[in-house]
Formats: C-alpha cells, structure tokens, sequence
C-alpha cells in the first residue's frame, strides 16, 4: 500500500495526467468507457464469480453503468469553468478549481464496479491520483478495470489497486500522511473508524456513503397496488437485498395492509432464486457464509420480538452449493424491533402498518439512517408533503430504485455525507483555491 500511495504522489506531482489538457484526459475517459463496454460480459462474469449477483442485472448494473459514469465525467471535464470574483477594478480574484492531489477509495462487494466508477471517474477527470482498495470478496473486476486504463492510455502510476484486508491494506491506506481525501462506501462501523484514521494523520477529508434502512411507503390510494408490489418486490429483494438503496421497511396503510402483504408475498414467492450465472435467475446468491448467516439471525430475532414470517425466512439449497436465500417478508414489525431499526443487508423485508400521513413520516424518520425512501400514491399534494417530511438522500414516488448519472446519491443522517454521481460529486474532487491579483 506504501508503494502504491508513493506511486501515485509522484504522478500527481510531476504532472503526468493533471497537467494533461483537458481534452487529452477526455479521450482517455472516453476509451476507458468503450473498452468496459467491449470487456462487459468478461467483467460481469469476474464480478458475479466473484459477489453472486445474478448475471442479468450485473451486466446492466455494473459494467454498463460503469461504462456510463466514465462517459458522463468525460462529458463534464471540460465544461466546469472556475470563476472571476466581483472584485474592485484594481483587483482580480479568481477562484480556481485544483485537484486535489491522491485520492484513497474504498469500496464494498455489492456493486463494486459501479460504485468503483463513480469514485474513480470524477477524481481522474479532475486530475487526480486514486489509490482504490476492494473489498476482500469482490476485487477481481476491479482489477481488470485497472487494466483497461491502461490499455486506455491512462498513465502509470494515477490509478493503483491494491487489494488486501480492510484492517490492514484499508487502514495503511486511511492512515497515509500521503493521501489527501478519503472516499468511501461501506458500513458505518468502518465509516467511524475512518474518521478516526483521519484524525490521528493528517486531517484528510473523509467522504462517507453508508448502509440505510429505507423505508417503502404504500398508501391505499396508491394508482395501481399489483405495479406497487412488482416494483417494491424488486426494490428490496434485487442482488438478494444487498443493495445500499434497498427497500427494507415496507410501511403500508392499514387499510390495504392484507390485501398489499399477500401481493408482495406472490411475487416473492415467483422470484427464480439460484446459480448467479444462469441467464433465467432473478436473484443470485449471498455473498458469503458470515453474511448468510447475519440474515437468518436477523430473521430468528425478529421472530423471537413477536414478529410473523409470511414467505421465506431460510437458507435455499442448491447443487451448485451457493449462499442462497429465500426473499423473506416479516409482517407485525414495530418502531423498536431490531429488524425495524439495523440494517440487513439481505432479503429480508419488516412490514409495520400505519393510519395517518404523520404517523407514515414519523415511522420513516425513525431510524438513524436516511439514505433513500419511497412513496405510492396517487395524492400529488400528499407525494410533495412525503417528499419534504422524509430525511432521506432520495425520495422515489410511485416508483422504487430509478435513477441515473444526472442525480447525486448520498445520505443524510447516519447514512454518511458528500455525494456520488452527478455534477456535485466533483466537489469531493476539487480543492477551491483563489488568486487574488493587484492589477
Ligand atoms: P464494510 O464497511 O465491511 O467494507 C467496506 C470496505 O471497507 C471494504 O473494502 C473493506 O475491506 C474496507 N474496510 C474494512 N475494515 C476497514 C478498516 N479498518 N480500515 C479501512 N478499510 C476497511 O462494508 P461491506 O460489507 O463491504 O458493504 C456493505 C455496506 O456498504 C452496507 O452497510 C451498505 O449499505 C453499504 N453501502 C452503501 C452504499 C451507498 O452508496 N451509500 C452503496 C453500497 C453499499
């Protein structure tokens, strides 16, 4: 890790890629981007050999979006301008945009492509260095990536990956005096020891994407409650509920509460579970056995505090030997439950009933995390009130997941701060730096 981090101090103080016109970084993002996109099935199957996505939605999900943040960055370089200070006329400010010199990433197994694209193309197109370090079961796509920039023209020595345990590898990293931010994506537990790691270096800025407790909310005049069900099926029980943005609190009006339960248990019960590789599979396998078994104790808990399983709640057995787990629905979850307030990070989704709007916000507010939430009704007043009553990164309304590169994603609360994606990720990037001339 010490060698990978000296490696790319250099490169960013001779210059070799920050002091390259725009246009030249460009092109290189570009290639970057069209040699994912001729890589894309070999990258997915590295990844899904590697996590136990299922195939079909990592081809989307990974190496096409990763092919689609390096494009929108590309895209972005050269039309961010800094500014000229409205200054007396005998002076000139001007406020410059620098980067900000190495970068440290480090991200998780979930979507580690994805999620290691939209930290490594805004920090390259801004001209920085990266020192990226993979989770320990999801790396192999990550360093195929590394070899695509080169073979792209990027230079040596501006992106290392170096793999490695997060207590070791991850902590040399976080510990460097030679690492000017730290961007992460990952639980809040290493979260605060990265604050930590900052605070006994070199004060590095620390950029935080942490887990969530999403909550789902269905009204009874919801437009169309089968589409509500299919939607939020997939919302929470995709890539086997291990998805930061999950759907995992299903708050639902009491007056639909049967009605909604049993449509979201049929389509639970139709989702083709099994062998991550087979192109007819839904939902792949769970990343490895310590996480396999963090849901079913999960699911013991949340029985034990009084709560009932409608479908799912155990391991499913295969040939091929996989992590596999049922989607699981628990109904009678309260405000205080373990599942209603930690999150999974499995198939596993807490149903608690509600009567009125303000106990609906109040209930989706009752979490230490605001990641992402959503909303189903038909009521425009009422969708605008939920979307300002949640504390939540992302508020879906009449829809569960969407988005794209045009909007940030990031969290409130105890779901981190700074923001992936979008036109404000550049700010994690960038140092604001002013010259202030005597004409
Ligand atoms: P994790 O926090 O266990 O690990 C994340 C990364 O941190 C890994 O690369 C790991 O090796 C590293 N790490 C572990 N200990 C470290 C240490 N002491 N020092 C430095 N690095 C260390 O998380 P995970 O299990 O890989 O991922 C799941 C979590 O990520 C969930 O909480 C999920 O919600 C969250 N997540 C958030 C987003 C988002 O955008 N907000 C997206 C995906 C996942």
């Amino acid at each position: 890790m010490d060698r990978a981090v000296a490696a790319a101090r250099r490169a960013f103080e001779d210059g070799r890629w920050r002091d390259m016109p725009p246009a030249g970084r460009k092109k290189v993002l570009h290639k970057i981007a069209d040699l994912i996109e001729q890589y894309a099935v070999e990258l997915t199957v590295l990844g899904v050999r590697d996590n136990g996505t299922e195939f079909n939605m990592a081809l989307k999900a990974e190496a096409g979006s990763a092919a689609g943040t390096f494009r929108y960055y590309a895209e972005a370089l050269d039309k961010i301008y800094g500014e000229v200070a409205p200054t007396a006329p005998d002076v000139l400010g001007l406020v410059h945009h620098a980067p900000v010199g190495v970068v440290g990433a480090i991200v998780p197994w979930n979507f580690p492509l994805m999620i290691g694209a939209w930290k490594l193309a805004p920090a390259l197109a801004m001209g920085n260095s990266v020192v990226l370090k993979p989770a320990e079961t999801a790396s192999l796509s990550l360093l195929k990536l590394a070899g695509i920039c080169a073979e792209a023209g990027l230079p040596d020595g501006v992106l290392n990956v170096v793999t490695g345990q997060g207590a070791v590898a991850g902590e040399a990293l976080a510990l460097s005096y030679d690492v000017d931010a730290l961007v992460f994506t990952g639980s809040g537990g290493v979260g605060r020891r990265l604050l930590e790691y900052s605070a006994r270096s070199n004060l590095k800025r620390v950029y935080l994407e942490l887990g969530g407790k999403s909550p789902n909310i269905v009204f009874a005049d919801a437009p169309d409650l089968a589409k509500a069900a299919k939607v939020s099926a997939m919302g929470i029980f995709r890539n086997s509920g291990q998805v930061c943005v999950a759907g995992s609190r299903l708050l639902v009006e009491r007056a639909v509460h049967d009605e909604f339960v049993a449509l979201m248990a049929a389509e639970a019960e139709k989702l083709k579970v099994g062998d991550p590789l087979d192109l007819e599979t839904q939902i792949g396998a769970v990343n490895s056995i310590p996480q396999l078994e963090g849901n079913l104790g999960f699911v013991e808990k949340a029985l034990a505090e009084g709560a009932e399983a409608v479908t799912g709640g155990g391991r499913i057995l295969q040939e091929t030997g996989g992590y596999y787990m049922a989607p699981t629905i628990l109904t009678g979850v309260e405000r205080g439950h373990n599942v209603f307030q930690n999150e999974v990070f499995g198939p596993v989704l807490s149903v608690t009933a509600f009567d009125s709007d303000d106990e609906a916000v109040g209930l989706a507010n009752a979490t230490d995390y605001g990641l992402s939430a959503g909303v189903w009704t038909s009521n425009l007043s009422r969708a605008h009130r939920m979307v300002h009553g949640i504390r939540a990164g992302i508020v879906h309304v009449n829809t569960y997941g969407g988005s794209d590169n045009t909007v940030p994603l990031g969290g409130v609360k105890q779901s981190g701060n700074g923001h992936d994606k979008s036109l404000h990720a550049i700010e994690k990037y960038v140092d604001l730096k002013t010259a202030w001339i005597q004409l």
